[in-house]
């Protein structure tokens, strides 16, 4: 079995081609062949030396994502793609197509563990987690695509299958990659990372010196109604994640986001948006509403849109900034897992 070289740093790729004894320009070169340029093979890496192409492919292999399904909403505004990475695990991507420019939604595991309620990708649980350079592949590939429309990628939400947090070196490995100047130098207030809120990591995120967006995934406003969502809440309850988001925003100045899912009947309520702004008041923060996706083994609810927007008034009245996802590519189950599943299940 070959090497993977996708996901090593300049410094990690240095010290991995050691012998061969290369000038610092030629690594760097080998760097922007792989993370700016997405080149798929070594033979493609024309500054290199030919020798060194055969070295480096006799070696080394460049993790490359096959694709096994695209789906395309209606509108045509959002891709969703999903490929199969080394080992035959499926991932899904997705690439949104927004006023603002491009964005890309990455995941970060295979499957997910947190079994949450609403959401696909837990349903066969954790297969295991993306290595920096698989998670780069998935950006690799998107971007591939969209360069040969001659266009280029906006920003980044980790917002695919998987709890980014719980593979905290790796996506921490994998957001230093894309910010690095031999990379695509994606700037990290364009990247949003979303948690279910593994508590003790948001804290060392807060400590990382990397300045990017965070989005909590709070979507009820008690420790009652939240449990019954997400058994993470019995581990990190929501005053904890609360309190986390808090200090996330002062010790960063980033303004929190957080994800409120919303269920008919369930926490869509008058009392639920007074309980919600309580819970965040004094807070640098804003809430993200999204009408639950159906989930076909619960008979959850979409609110009506007159429901949503009086829920949005309800926290704005009471200072709290409120956005409505109007959810992109719900005709082709965007909610992140949903494409997997249906491959996972034949
Ligand atoms: N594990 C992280 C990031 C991935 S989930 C987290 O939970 O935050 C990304 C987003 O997809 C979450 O905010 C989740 O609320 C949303 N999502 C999952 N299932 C959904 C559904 N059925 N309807 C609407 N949004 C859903
Ligand atoms: Fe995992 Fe996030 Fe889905 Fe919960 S919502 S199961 S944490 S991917």
């Amino acid at each position: 079995m070959k090497k993977p070289l996708l996901g090593l740093s300049l410094e990690e790729l240095a010290a991995e081609l050691a012998e061969l004894s290369l000038p610092k320009y030629r690594v760097k070169q080998l760097a922007e062949w792989l993370y700016q340029k997405q080149a798929l093979r070594f033979d493609e890496m024309t500054s290199l030396p030919k020798k060194l192409r055969e070295q480096l492919d006799e070696m080394y292999d460049i993790t490359a994502v096959e694709e096994v399904d695209r789906l395309y909403s209606a509108d045509g505004k959002t891709s969703k793609f999903l490929l199969r990475i080394a080992d035959g695990i499926l991932v899904e991507t997705v690439l949104m197509r927004q006023p603002y420019g491009n964005s890309i939604c990455v995941s970060t595991q295979a499957g997910c563990s947190m079994g949450c309620a609403f959401c696909a990708s837990g349903l066969h649980g954790l297969i295991r987690n993306l290595t920096p350079g698989e998670m780069f592949s998935e950006v690799a590939y998107v971007l591939r695509h969209l360069r040969a429309d001659g266009e280029g990628l906006h920003s980044m939400v980790l917002m695919g299958s998987g709890e980014p947090l719980l593979n905290y070196e790796n996506v921490m490995a994998f957001l230093r990659l894309l910010h690095a100047d031999y990379s695509i130098h994606l700037s990290y207030r364009s990247i949003t990372l979303s948690t279910s809120g593994i508590v003790p990591n948001i804290k060392r995120l807060a400590g990382e010196g990397i300045p990017i967006t965070l989005s909590i995934s709070l979507h009820a406003p008690t420790m009652e109604q939240r449990t019954e969502l997400m058994p993470v809440n019995r581990t990190f309850p929501i005053e904890e994640v609360v309190e986390a988001g808090r200090a996330y925003g002062r010790d960063t100045g980033r303004r929190v986001t957080y994800e409120y899912i919303l269920i008919a009947g369930f926490n869509d309520r008058e009392k639920d948006a007074e309980q919600l702004a309580k819970l965040l008041s004094g807070q640098l923060a804003g809430v993200n509403l999204i009408p639950v996706n159906p989930v076909a083994e619960k008979n959850w609810k979409r609110p009506t849109r007159q429901a949503v927007d009086a829920f949005q008034r309800a926290l704005e009245r009471r200072h709290i900034t409120a956005t409505v996802r109007r959810e992109m590519g719900a005709d082709i189950a965007a909610a992140c897992g949903q494409l997997r599943n249906k491959h996972i299940e034949k």
